[in-house]
């Protein structure tokens, strides 16, 4: 799953690419600084924070269906 798009700053702005989609919270995560990630079923999923990675770990299956309870 890789989109593309611009992130901008004040007047700048940056091309970002392989943005991930955070499965607990829907978060967008940029895979070259994520700093929390798993690898499941052979695929890697990435973090916004290490609470969406423990409960990922916790019960991938739930957040995998689209059955995970947004929060921020
Ligand atoms: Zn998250």
């Amino acid at each position: 799953m890789e989109t593309k798009k611009y992130i901008c700053f004040a007047t700048d702005c940056y091309a970002v690419v392989n943005m991930a989609i955070d499965p607990v919270c829907k978060m967008e995560v940029d895979e070259a600084s994520a700093k929390w990630k798993t690898e499941y079923k052979g695929k890697t999923y990435y973090f916004c924070a290490p609470g969406c990675k423990t409960a990922f770990e916790a019960d991938p299956e739930k957040y995998l269906s689209g059955g995970g309870e947004p929060h921020h």
